[in-house]
């Protein structure tokens, strides 16, 4: 075992054992600098921006009035590259009017129960992500399939045209998809969405032919 591999070990170990590992956390500086870099060519920069103090790895825009991030995704997502993916798969389903066309109540829409729900198959269904996202304190109304992938696709092509590493998006979505193995939730047996995957890795490649991405 390289030490790549055993320090990735380590951090599955730490992701089971606890849900804030003390290494490698996004400072909250840097989240809300990196939150500035997706609000800026989103025209969203005046949205307050907070972060909340909450295991549970999320984020989400609030009935486009507020942007919110927990310091659990903090703690999971590596990279900068990451957190702006999420920030602009966010600022997508703002800025695609996602929000007004999902009926809902002025409650919160989050992307990582969204995502979590749709890889793990509970699609447009409320089932998935409400169980991974308990402790949020959120009502997950639900975005559609079809919605997720506009949004998925609108934060590859921010990325790209803001000249960030695109393949945050789909490194984001991977370490969610590790992450929810630990939850103990009947959706665990489920198999991860690989198709979503597989479309946000394309999506990449066709606007950025030379993107590469981590071993699998
Ligand atoms: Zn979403």
């Amino acid at each position: 075992m390289n030490i790549k591999k055993a320090i990735a070990a380590l951090l599955i170990t730490a992701a089971l054992a606890a849900p804030l590992p003390a290494f490698a956390e996004i400072s909250h500086a840097d989240a809300e600098r990196i939150w500035k870099k997706v609000a800026s060519p989103t025209e969203l920069t005046a949205l307050p921006f907070f972060i909340k103090q909450d295991s549970v790895p999320n984020a989400w825009v609030t009935n486009g009035e507020s942007v919110t991030v927990t310091t659990g995704l903090l703690s999971l997502l590596e990279s900068e590259s990451e957190l702006y993916a999420v920030f602009a798969h966010e600022a997508g389903h703002v800025k695609l009017n996602h929000i007004t066309k999902t009926r809902n109540r002025a409650a919160g829409l989050s992307v990582a129960a969204a995502i979590l729900g749709h890889l793990f198959g509970g699609y447009a269904g409320g089932l998935a992500g409400t169980a991974v996202n308990a402790g949020a304190n959120l009502a997950y109304s639900g975005y559609s399939r079809e919605q997720e992938v506009e949004a998925d696709d609108y934060a590859v092509l921010l990325a790209v045209q803001n000249g960030e590493d695109p393949v945050g998006m789909y490194e984001a979505i991977s370490r969610l998809a590790k992450v929810n193995k630990t939850e103990p939730s009947g959706f665990n047996s489920h198999p991860p969405d690989d198709r979503r995957l597989l479309h946000i890795k394309n999506k990449i490649l066709e606007l950025k032919p030379d993107a590469k991405f981590p071993e699998q």
